[in-house]
């Protein structure tokens, strides 16, 4: 199927609740543009300069999502145009971000990307460490950089009960927080597992092969 094709039927299948990412990385922005004219607004990327490059090229009202580990001197690429930082995992990040948003005088919105996959490969945060980031961010003031909620990546695997636990770990530390922090983000949910990370509670899926097909490393 085309990439139009897609972004549509996502729109249809999708509860209303929850928000598409459609994640473009490795994708030329012809790719990018057809998906813009399904009606598609929200991009996400995992590399910052390759995100700028395609910000520069595509109309004005793209949201661009950040969902890639983030390098802290690399920030300030993204800082004048991004729309949400997924993968935060540290209070260093934090500042730096914050910095960064102060230049442009914005406040950036963050998601804190907590580990809930067995692989060590992942990034994100020791899910028993988050009360203490959120006690240190507000400590800090950093009022150019919000936290709006949580993201995760689940173990890659077909054991869907494996899936389960890791979103449910996602979904009672983001419920935990949701309603003294203002929450609205629980990001959750790729091609292979978003069915599971929404009856899970997912919010945002980021969805990068089921739409744009399958990516081309070299
Ligand atoms: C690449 C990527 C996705 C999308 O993966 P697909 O399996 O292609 O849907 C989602 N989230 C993150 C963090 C990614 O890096």
């Amino acid at each position: 199927m085309s990439i139009s094709e897609n972004i549509k039927q996502f729109k249809e299948k999708l509860p209303e609740q929850v928000t598409l990412v459609a994640v473009s990385k490795t994708k030329p922005v012809e790719d990018l543009q057809e998906a813009y004219d399904a009606g598609q607004r929200i991009f996400g990327e995992n590399k910052i300069q390759e995100m700028a490059a395609k910000w520069e090229q595509l109309p004005k009202d793209i949201e661009w999502h950040m969902i890639g580990h983030v390098q802290t001197n690399k920030v300030k690429y993204m800082a004048p145009f991004v729309s949400l930082i997924h993968a935060v995992d540290s209070i260093k990040l934090l500042k730096e971000i914050n910095k960064q948003a102060k230049k442009h005088d914005r406040v950036i919105n963050c998601l804190i990307q907590l580990k809930i996959a067995k692989e060590d490969s992942k990034f994100g945060l020791p899910p028993q460490q988050l009360s203490a980031l959120i006690d240190e961010k507000k400590a800090l003031g950093l009022n150019n950089v919000q936290i709006v909620g949580l993201m995760g990546m689940a173990t890659f695997t077909d054991d869907e009960q494996q899936l389960q636990r890791e979103f449910n770990i996602l979904k009672e530390k983001f419920d935990a927080h949701q309603q003294s922090e203002s929450w609205n983000v629980l990001s959750m949910g790729m091609s292979g597992d978003y069915p599971i990370a929404i009856a899970a509670g997912s919010t945002m899926v980021r969805v990068g092969s089921a739409i744009f097909g399958a990516r081309n490393y070299h």
